[in-house]
This record gives C-alpha cells, structure tokens and sequence, in this order.
C-alpha cells in the first residue's frame, strides 16, 4: 500500500477561530498568550483530523500567525533593517506584517497564481543572514508531545529568493550562496530535534517559465542541503503547474523524494523517467478546487505513473497545500443536496486521499463516473460580437455622448459607509421589507448623483450601494452559482474570502442591474455608467466547476453578461463599463498555456459586449497598470475606454501604449484611492502633464485609479474636487 501525504492543511480553523484570536488581539481586547492557546488548539485538531484519515505525512510549520513566506524571512534572520530596532519579537513580527505607527508594512503580493497573498521580502546587498528555528523546534516538538511525528515545511531557497524584493536594487543572485548557507544551518539546526525527520522543500516557482539559471542554481543548492545530514529526508514539491525541466535537475540531487501536481502539470507524466531512485510524491488531490475527486480519472492516472515509478516509490498526495480550499462541507447545512454532494474541501480530500489509496492497494478499479454535463466543443465557435471598428465607434460616440476634453469619470463605486452596509445585512436577513430597502438604497443613489454633479463630473455612475463585492452581487443573481456559508479561504493575515461556486449552468433570469442605472440615470441629464463585472474576473474570483472546459464555463457567463449590456441599452444607458479588475490574475505559469487563456479570456470579455451598439460606449477597468507583455491582448479586446491604475507609476508604464499604437481611450488613475490621502491641484496636473507627453489629447479621460468603496465621503470629495480643477486648468 502506498502510503499518504498531505503537502500543508488550512490554518485559519474550521470557524475561523485563528482570524477573531488575531483580530481581538491586534485591537487590544485579549493577550498574546490568548492567540498562542487558539493556535495550538488548531495545530492539535487539524494533525487529528489528519491522523483520522490515515495520512502518513503530516506537516508542521505550515501553520502560521499571518504568513509562511514572513516566517522565513524570520527564520533566515532577514528582517529587514526599518524593522530591526524592535526589540519585542511579536511585535516586530506584526509590524512587519500590518506596519505599525512608525513603518508601513512590507509589501504583499500573490502567491503565484492564487488568491493567497504572501509578504515579500526586503533584501539589499551585502545583506547577512542569522538562523532562527525557534517557531520550528516549537510545533515539531508540540506535534511530538502529542504523538505525532510531522515532517517539517520550508519555502524552498530558489523560491524565496526569486520572490524577494531587493530594495536597492542589487543583484537577487548575490544572496544566493549567502541564503543557501542560512538554510543548511537550519537543516542542522533541525537534525538536533530527532532521528529521520522529513523536511518539505516548497519549491513552486519551477511550476513557471524560467531563465536557465535558476535550474543550475537548484542543483548547487540542493546538491548542498542534500548532504547537510543523513538522518534527514529531504523532499523538494513543486505545484500548480509542470516541473518536468526541476525533475531532470533533482533526479540528480541527493535527495530523497520529488513532488510533482499531476492536476495543474499532467505533463509532469513526461518526467518520471528521470526521477532515477527517487520517491515521487504524485500531487493527485486536487487541492485548489473545491469538487469532488473523480475517482476512475485519479486511478487511471496512477496506472500511468505506475508503468514509469516503482510502487514502492510512489506516495499519494494532494496537489498542493490544501490551504487554497475551504475546510469542510459539513458546516454547509443550508446548501442544495445538488450542490453540496458534489463538494470536496480539504476534510473530504482527505477521505478522497485514503479512499483512493485503499482502491489502489487492492487494484480494484473504479468504474467511470457519468460526467454531470458532457463538454459541448464548439459550442462558442461563433461568438457574437457586432462592433464596427473603432474608428467608426468613436464618431458615432461623440456624437451621441458630445463629451468634453479630457472626460471625468470614476471607477463605480462610491464610499461604503457603515449605514450602507447594516441597510444591505439587515436586508439580506429579513430585518427590513424589499420596499425599505429599495427606498433606502435609492436615497444613496440619489444623494450620490447629486454630489457627483455638483462635483461637476462628465460621467456618473449610481454608486454600487447594492453590491458588497463585484463578483458575489452577480453570482447571486445569475442561475449556475451557490454560495457557502462557511466557505472562507485565507487571502492573507487573518482575512479570508468566500468565493462563489460556480457549479452550473450559467444563464440570466432577471436583469442584474438595470433598475438602479435607470433610476440613477432618471435622475441626471449627464450620461450614467452601466457597471457590470466581466466573465474573466468572474471565474477568477470563484471556484469553477471542472467537468467542462473553463473556456465554455466563460462564455456562458459572457453570453448572460451580453444579454445585460443590450437590456441596458435598449433602457438608454449610454456608456456600459464592464470591469475585468482580475483579467491578469489568471495568467498561466507556463509560458506556453498563455495563448489559450489568452485566447478565451479575450473572445469570452467580447462575446460580453458583443451585444453593444456601436454608439454604445464600452469601458472596461483592470486594477493594475504594467501592460508591458500583454499590451496586443489588451487591444484584442477592443474596449472603447480602459480606466487602469497608473497613479503610483507616473507615466512610466503608459509608455507601451504609446509604443503599440493604441488608438482607443484611456483613463490611466489620476490618483491613489488606496490611501485617505488627497493630492493637490499641483500634483494632479503634474500627473496630467505627465499623461499627456505619452498620449495624445483625445484619448485621455480623468479618474481616480479604482473604485472609491473603501474610502470615507470627505476625503473622496476633496480629492474629486481638486481632480476636477486640475482638468478645468488642462482644458
Ligand atoms: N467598479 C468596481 C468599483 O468601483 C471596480 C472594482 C475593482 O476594480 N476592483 O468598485
Ligand atoms: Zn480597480
């Protein structure tokens, strides 16, 4: 029998319990040691739950008070200098982590290509390192006190590396013999703790596309960290995609095992040949999606590794750490049998782990499942998009729109105050009557309208005061969706997310968002922005169902998205801006999966404004501003105005529209919304100044860089304002 092997568990607690601990405790209301009791009482629970379903390889130290990656920068002693003079440990960790009166925090960022946000370190030259195994001593032996025998996660040295931000500028690669050093001194540091210990390298970024020297660089490094001990076993798990160039290098490492994610990198299957004697540890477990395994595929999967990997060499695991998944259906009571007997979060893929390696065991193949819905290839062949060329858009546009220099407009929403929010729960519990809420949501939309003209803004939005998140509020209307009531996954720290399930088929029932704009245009002579979320970000933000192509799950959404963009327009609603905030979130690893998502990604956002009349104005907003690489796809998709977030990069990155010719219009953020902060007149001007020597007149609309939802009423109004006067100054 194989055995098992869990690559890291959820942190946060079935309730929640590690995020209130944090978050009582950061507010002054308990103690450190408050937080320490609910932290050890989820690591015991979690190794339990573990034990229960017979995994062999359970992990410590993949829990965490905010962050692994934080955790490293601890354990390599590579606190950054702004933070050194802390003295208190705890406290420099968070200050690290939140900032604190005197610093901001460090930076944070994805974790390749999740919705898991990480702390990147801050290295500069000459930087030393000073080995810290204190927190690791403390779970192994805590694991132990308790019968347990946990191999131990790190985040491998290539990864941390590549993922550091040096802050002068220096060489990422000088620190490379220093950070290997660091972390054969934690090797030795954890022989100390007892015989035979496994230590998990977590090594994804040979998931990705990389330059030639990060291969021969994990050789060296490993050829290191192999030889520190020979008590310990050293595995090195690369996921989210294949690693097939990582495996021809480990295979000669002296290393004990390889993991490999035989979901997201089933070319992987191409690799085995040159594991040479070492263990594999098959990523089978899906541990990114939230459905239930499908049990024939996983077997004849394993049939395939088998034919290459000696059994005895073959351990069975999940995909990747399952942190990237809820913790268990069982909370669900609420949910549709149809629904829910399809879920999988990690509690279940742990049953699936032991279930499939006891099929394994007695070669008992399992018979196929009826996929749910067969694929329908083909079915989106012909999108329907009916846009003239731009340049005929364009005329037509001004015409009907007659629009100044230099437009004004905002990202859609306005701030959310605590009276908005307590109207939108008590409504969503009944407490309140449809009509109160209606009448209270459109007092907001008014008043909103009101402000805006008297701002003297060129194009108006309602507000989104209806919606608490831009995917949720759609996913709730549209048919195909479910919603959790327990299904958080950690973004970063102590907050989490609860995406939508998109488990069905997806079509409209009922207009989305037509009786708001109509209203909020009722009451302006000036044009009203429909505001729509496009299928791209839609499907990023949630988990999606697999038994079909993602790109057919797409248009399905596009097709109801299409279907709002006419209803708006046949009600007089002008200008249409369909944001895709996530468009670049979902890039593949792998250089050579880019095309594809490229490729519905664009025909999915136009199929979504296919329906457009060419007088109809199309805005899209994405909340990023390097376009550098993805500048053709950006014009494939045929906007009539993108709105991004340039405010902190100046111009610089504006630059590559020029280069590429962009002949449509463009609202590159005027200003940060992310700060309370309001830039002046001046600085405002200076940024449009700065616009305009890249871009020509015409093409150049004003906005603040995104949404203004979290922001507080005065301080948007005063930014607005000087907004304003610095464009009556450009004029
Ligand atoms: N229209 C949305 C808003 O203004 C866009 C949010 C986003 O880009 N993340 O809030
Ligand atoms: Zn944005």
């Amino acid at each position: 029998m194989s055995k098992t092997y869990v690559t890291g568990f959820p942190r946060i607690g079935e309730k929640r319990e590690l995020k209130f601990a944090l978050e009582a405790f950061w507010a002054g209301n308990s103690s450190f040691e408050e937080v320490k009791t609910v932290a050890k009482t989820l690591k015991e629970r979690h190794w339990h739950y573990q034990k229960e379903h017979h995994i062999d390889f359970i992990s410590c130290n993949d829990f965490t008070l905010y962050d692994t990656m934080l955790d490293t920068t601890v354990m390599l002693g590579a606190i950054p200098p702004r933070f050194a003079n802390i003295e208190d440990k705890t406290a420099r960790y968070f200050a690290m982590a939140r900032g604190d009166k005197d610093r901001a925090a460090m930076e944070m960022t994805k974790w390749f290509n999740t919705n898991y946000h990480y702390i990147v370190p801050e290295i500069h030259a000459n930087m030393t390192f000073k080995v810290d195994i204190s927190k690791i001593a403390e779970e192994y032996l805590e694991a132990k006190a308790l019968g347990f025998t946990p191999k131990i996660n790190l985040v491998g040295p290539l990864t941390f590396l590549a993922l550091c931000n040096s802050v002068d500028g220096s060489d990422l690669f000088s620190l490379f013999d220093g950070i290997v050093e660091a972390y054969e001194k934690v090797l030795k540091a954890i022989e100390s703790l007892g015989e035979g210990i496994v230590v998990q390298f977590d090594e994804p970024l040979f998931a990705k596309t990389l330059e030639a020297k990060f291969l021969s660089l994990l050789k060296i490094a490993y050829d290191r960290l192999g030889v520190v001990s020979p008590s310990l076993k050293i595995a090195v798990v690369t996921y989210f995609d294949r690693a097939n160039e990582a495996v021809e290098v480990l295979g000669n490492c002296p290393i004990w095992a390889i993991g490999l994610d035989f979901v997201y990198g089933e070319e992987n299957l191409k690799a085995l040949s040159h594991l040479k004697d070492k263990v594999l540890i098959a990523g089978i477990i899906d541990g990114r999606n939230v459905w239930k395994n499908n049990l024939s595929k996983t077997y004849t999967l394993l049939e395939q590794i088998s034919a290459t990997v000696d059994e005895q060499h073959i351990i069975l695991s999940t995909s990747c750490s399952l942190l990237h998944v809820p913790f268990s259906t069982r909370f669900e009571e609420n949910m549709a049998s149809e629904v829910k007997s399809r879920l999988s979060f990690a509690l279940e893929k742990l049953a699936e782990l032991e279930q499939i390696n006891t099929l394994w065991k007695k070669r008992q193949k399992p018979v196929a499942t009826e996929c749910l819905k067969k694929a329908t290839p083909l079915k989106h062949a012909g999108i329907f998009y009916a846009r003239s060329p731009y340049a005929t858009r364009f005329l037509l546009q001004q015409k009907a729109l007659n629009l100044p220099l230099f437009p004004t407009t905002t990202i859609g929403s306005f701030p959310q105050t605590k009276e908005t929010r307590a109207v939108r729960n008590a409504y969503k519990k009944g407490e309140i009557s449809q009509e109160q809420y209606e009448a209270s949501l459109k007092a907001s939309i008014k008043e909103c309208v009101e402000i805006q003209e008297a701002l003297g803004l060129d194009v108006l939005v309602h507000g989104e005061f209806e919606r608490n998140d831009m995917v949720e509020y759609f996913g709730e209307l549209l048919e195909g969706f479910a919603f959790s009531q327990n299904g958080w996954v950690q973004s970063y720290g102590s907050r989490c997310v609860k995406p939508p399930l998109l488990y069905g088929s997806v079509s409209r029932k009922q207009p989305l968002s037509v009786d708001w704009t109509v209203y909020a245009q009722s009451l302006t002579d000036k044009p009203m922005k429909g505001m729509l979320t496009g299928p791209v970000t839609i499907l990023n933000w949630s988990f999606v169902r697999d038994d079909i192509p993602k790109s057919e799950v797409a248009f399905e959404v596009a097709k109801a998205i299409a279907e709002e963009v006419d209803d708006l327009q046949r009600h007089d609603i002008q200008i249409i801006q369909v944001d895709e905030a996530a468009f670049k979130e979902g890039y593949p690893l792998r250089e050579e999966k880019i095309k594809a998502y490229e490729k519905w990604a664009v025909d999915s956002f136009k199929a979504s404004v296919g329906t457009a009349w060419d007088q109809t104005q199309i805005h899209t907003h994405m909340c990023y501003s390097n376009f550098n690489d993805i500048i053709d796809t950006i014009e494939r998709m045929d906007a009539d105005v993108i709105t991004i977030e340039t405010s902190r990069s100046g111009n610089k990155l504006l630059k590559v529209f020029q280069k590429a010719n962009y002949r449509a219009q463009i609202g590159p953020g005027v200003y940060d919304i992310h700060s309370p902060r309001v830039p002046s007149v001046e600085e405002m001007s200076e940024q449009i100044k700065a616009f305009l020597q890249v871009l020509p007149k015409e093409q150049l609309w004003i906005n603040p860089d995104c949404g203004l939802k979290t922001r507080g009423w005065s301080e948007t109004k005063a930014a607005l304002t000087n907004m304003i006067k610095a464009v009556h100054l450009a004029r």
